[in-house]
């Protein structure tokens, strides 16, 4: 038996044939043109079809990066794909698919993949951090997908870490993800560079002639930039921050970052491990393990995969 997963990022569709212990057996990438509804939902049934090839999928799981209601499975507000705002992405992709269909949000889904198929195998209550472009989050309680009154629940990227900190795409200020973010990363890094800090990346930016990215920071850390070490310190540091708090909130068992600057590895978790314990009981916190995620950048299409195969088990 095998299950459909489905990603839709702002700029990509990542599809996934998955089978019921989350081992990907197809997978395709797509670019998501810009274009309307109608056309987008075109593009991601060719897109099934393909990845389907001669297998007969049984359910399909959708991550949009937005806020889902849980119980229509309905877009409400999804910023960076806002062709899908109000969208009934359910009813849209029974009526192309003919299977049933899951909606949720992306990182809700990445959280599930990591419980059901990743580092989180065998826990309760664990937590996922996926860290990009900004910092989507999911949250297991008792063996299940926290998802709060509405469906929009477990939004850690919007814990607020700095009253008075950056502006954030919600409209508020300060949370999490303008710090731990590659966005956070990079304007922490754009603002040492501009106020003269020693450092390398000054001639990096001049060879590369395009804008500062939170892999030009990692790798002049790799190479001993100290500079660029001490950002990816400080960004761990509120990392840790948030992971306290959470360890503080909710006595996990695990917290998982995964996303694509969780690629940093001990540049950003050993500060935000060092940070997280020096802000929690010892009790709470040594019942919690901070781990690297280990399904990678396809724990969308595993997690959204495995979550639909509760439709159809
Ligand atoms: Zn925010």
């Amino acid at each position: 038996v095998s299950y459909l997963g489905l990603d839709i990022g702002g700029t990509e569709l990542k599809a996934g044939l998955v089978d019921a212990d989350g081992r990907i057996l197809r997978s395709e990438h797509r670019s998501a043109q810009a274009g309307d509804l109608a056309g987008l939902i075109d593009t991601i049934g060719e897109l099934l079809v393909s990845v389907s090839d001669d297998a007969a999928p049984v359910a399909l799981g959708v991550g949009v990066p937005g806020l889902i209601s849980a119980d229509r499975d309905e877009v409400d507000f999804a910023p960076n794909v806002t062709i899908l705002n109000g969208a009934p992405m359910h009813a849209l992709l029974v009526e192309k698919t003919g299977l049933p269909v899951v909606v949720r949000n992306d990182a809700d889904l990445n959280a599930w993949g990591e419980f059901k198929a990743g580092a989180g195998q065998g826990t309760s209550h664990m937590m996922c951090l996926t860290v990009g472009t900004g910092l989507g989050s999911g949250l297991i309680v008792n063996g299940s997908l926290y998802s709060g009154t509405s469906g929009y629940g477990a939004e850690a990227g919007h814990i607020i870490v700095d009253r008075d900190g950056r502006a954030c795409g919600c409209g508020g200020r300060g949370c999490l993800e303008t710090v731990v973010s590659a966005t956070g990363i990079v304007a922490t890094a754009r603002e040492g560079v501009d106020s003269g800090k020693a450092t390398s990346l000054r001639a990096v930016l001049a060879e590369a002639g395009g804008p500062l990215t939170a892999k030009m920071v990692l790798d002049a850390a790799v190479t001993g930039d100290q500079f660029a070490a001490s950002v990816y310190t400080s960004v761990g540091r509120f990392l840790g921050i948030a992971c306290g708090s959470l360890i503080n909130l909710l006595n996990l068992e695990m917290i998982v970052i995964g996303g694509g600057v969780s690629a940093a590895g001990k540049y950003l978790l050993d500060p935000a491990i060092e940070e997280a314990r020096s802000r929690t009981y010892s009790h709470t916190y040594d019942s919690c393990r901070i781990v690297s995620g280990q399904i990678g950048p396809d724990a969308g299409i595993v997690g959204a995969a495995l979550y639909a195969a509760q439709l159809n088990p």
